[in-house]
């Protein structure tokens, strides 16, 4: 298995914050299945980066420029969640897979089209039948 990136810890603490209102480092290692060691060694890291704001024994929180990043990575995710799953790839966990294999790739800057193909489709759903039915 390969080390979660940055942006995946990201990611996840800005879905921790959402859920909980805070996010700590036991938290965070259970949710990426990594070790808390792990875990804590990424958040002084991103703490490093002028991501976080992080005192020891007292867990971290966002700055302000990782807190918009976590949100654009969380935005990235569910866009092309959403991609997919309108595409019938497959049941939401394998579509969560693939994503996560993705997303990475993706510059968030970019994502403005992906987002308006599925909004698009969202509104249209009879286009995107019609599209889905001509599939050989
Ligand atoms: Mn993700």
């Amino acid at each position: 298995m390969s080390t979660p990136s940055q942006e995946d810890y990201l990611e996840a603490i800005w879905v921790l914050t959402q859920e909980k209102g805070y996010a700590r480092v036991v938290d965070l290692a259970e949710r990426l299945n990594i070790s808390p060691a792990s875990a804590s060694k990424m958040v002084r890291r991103l703490h490093e980066a002028g991501l976080l704001t992080y005192e020891r024994y007292r867990g971290f929180s966002f700055t302000a420029r990782g807190r918009k990043t976590g949100r654009l990575l969380y935005a990235r995710h569910q866009i092309l969640e959403r991609l997919l799953t309108h595409l019938a790839m497959g049941a939401p966990e394998e579509i969560h897979r693939i994503v996560e294999g993705i997303e990475h790739h993706f510059d968030v800057s970019r994502l403005g089209q992906i987002e308006r193909l599925v909004n698009y489709i969202d509104v249209h759903p009879e286009w995107w039948q019609a599209f889905l039915d001509d599939s050989p």
